[in-house]
């Protein structure tokens, strides 16, 4: 069976481990493969930074589409 060839993709922040880790899979939640912890999709800074982000290409769309029309 080949790799992922994406390893983010396969793993989620553990606030145990304060890091990116493997995780398990289970209906409810996904645990940490070290410890065990529930994972997240992304640590709470990078969140911030995401949500940001996406905030950013959200009003940059916005501004190029009334560049635009005007
Ligand atoms: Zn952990």
């Amino acid at each position: 069976m080949p790799l992922s060839n994406n390893f983010f993709e396969d793993t989620k922040y553990c606030p145990c481990c304060r890091e990116y880790v493997l995780y398990l899979k289970s209906p409810k939640a996904n645990y940490c493969v070290d410890c065990g912890a529930r994972v997240r999709l992304f640590s709470a800074a990078d969140k911030r930074a995401f949500n940001h982000q996406l905030e950013l290409e959200k009003r940059r769309r916005i501004n190029a589409h009334n560049k635009r029309v005007s």
